[in-house]
């Protein structure tokens, strides 16, 4: 049997090298979270992401680095107050849910009912509901794939609507979060149409614990709420994107997304500045190739994921009429995770381009998934449109410790593990950006 990288372009070896040897991730993101922080919807540090971005593309070398704009929901947390009054004196941690309307002013005062998913819930009806405070105490299982977060981010979005077509006067979530910090994990809240919106908050894990304890123990447990977040008139942000130009394939896009926004607790280290920088570092690394990139790469550091997706969608509508040419998309925004998996195209788990690409992978580790790829939250938009994604899957395991919370800083962040995870995104991204194979079906 021939050696696996005989015949292997020299360029893809520099790269997978280089990526380890020769990275400015580290460096970059040290930047993002020591100079900026966090980047949340509205705020002057939303402002100062985009102005480093486009810096940073700068010095990368990159071209046409420019901003778009991107209409913007906007949301304001404000204070948030919990205490529980019966059967102990406790107060306990929590933060509103993205999007929460406020509790009436002076805050107001329940009695709890737990439960721990929603079919519990609808089993205790209104009789059991109506007037109170209800507790979602779900337990989020760590998985290295993160598929955890899916029913729970579920659960955080639409447990509320579920909870007030009861009669519910308040909801609190347990924090979808792998880790027993007295950090709250927060995350948007979508209001069904059909329901009364109430006032919502996650509880810290510890402090969610004690609840269901308390309420197990058949005691009555009354809590006292107060939230002043409140939802702003929308504005204007921006997505930030830079390029490589390709050569004969110029007029074809090969996009790799992350996004700048993040929440307000922490300095969004994690989610998204890994991204953004695996972003920035690929494109640095791809322009430096002696070889250029047949197809144009493309980055794009969107605006307001976290709280309403609105860069996600200001780009699919800007681009719309390109979207033909967009050879495909990809995002990285599970933090500094190692990539253990690549995701082709639905359908195209067998064809000669995933096997092109699973080879360009396979030492670093990188397996194939047979699964299609599902793409990021930022770059949905482009599915309707017809874009094939990629996806490279990042190891989740310790990433939901910190996630969307105020422990999501540098100190959490591997340095290892992001020059690995950059390895991945730089290879997949060139071979990509070069490869004969289409990837349409
Ligand atoms: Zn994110």
């Amino acid at each position: 049997m021939p050696h696996r990288h005989s015949h292997e372009a020299p360029w893809l070896r520099q790269l997978r090298q280089g990526a380890r040897d020769a990275s400015r991730a580290w460096d970059l993101l040290v930047s993002l979270n020591d100079d900026v922080g966090p980047r949340f919807t509205g705020t002057p540090g939303e402002a100062a992401g985009v102005a480093w971005a486009l810096a940073a593309a700068g010095r990368a070398g990159l071209a046409n680095v420019r901003t778009e704009p991107a209409e913007c929901t906007r949301w304001e947390r404000g204070s948030a107050r919990a205490e529980i009054l019966e059967p102990t004196c406790q107060s306990i941690v929590v933060a509103a849910l993205g999007g929460s309307v406020p509790t009436p002013a002076g805050g107001l005062e329940a009695e709890l009912v737990v439960v721990p998913s929603l079919d519990a819930l609808q089993e205790l009806g209104r009789a059991g509901v109506e007037g109170r405070i209800v507790y979602i105490h779900h337990l989020m299982p760590r998985l290295r794939d993160g598929t955890g977060y899916n029913h729970g981010g579920y659960l955080r979005a639409h447990a509320t609507s579920h909870a007030a077509r009861l009669g519910a006067v308040g909801c609190l979530v347990r924090s979808i979060a792998t880790s027993a910090t007295r950090a709250p994990h927060v995350g948007m809240l979508f209001y069904e149409s059909d329901a009364p919106q109430i006032p919502a908050a996650a509880v810290c894990v510890p402090d969610g614990d004690l609840l269901a304890r308390l309420a197990a123990s058949g005691r009555r447990v009354r809590l006292r709420l107060e939230l002043g977040c409140r939802s702003l008139p929308s504005g204007t942000g921006h997505n930030v994107l830079a390029e490589v130009p390709g050569t004969d394939l110029a007029h074809e896009i090969v996009l790799f997304g992350a996004h700048l926004d993040t929440w307000d607790l922490g300095r969004g280290a994690l989610d998204d500045g890994a991204g953004c920088v695996l972003a920035l570092e690929t494109a640095r690394l791809v322009a430096e190739l002696p070889v250029r990139p047949r197809r144009t790469v493309r980055i794009a550091l969107f605006a307001n994921e976290e709280l309403g997706s609105g860069g996600g969608h200001a780009y699919a509508a800007a681009h719309k009429d390109e979207a033909g040419q967009h050879f495909v998309a990809l995002e990285a925004d599970q933090g500094d995770g190692k990539p253990w998996a690549l995701r082709m195209p639905e359908g195209q788990a067998q064809s000669a381009a995933a096997r092109h690409l699973h080879t360009a992978l396979g030492p670093l580790g990188i397996a194939l998934d047979p699964g299609g790829a599902r793409g990021g939250v930022d770059i949905q938009p482009l599915r309707g449109l017809g874009v094939p994604f990629f996806d490279l899957r990042q190891d989740a395991t310790r990433y939901f410790d910190f996630h969307h919370s105020a422990n999501d800083v540098l100190e959490n962040v591997s340095r290892e593990d992001l020059d690995h995870a950059l390895a991945g995104f730089a290879v997949a991204v060139a071979v990509l950006a070069h490869m004969p194979e289409s990837l349409r079906g």
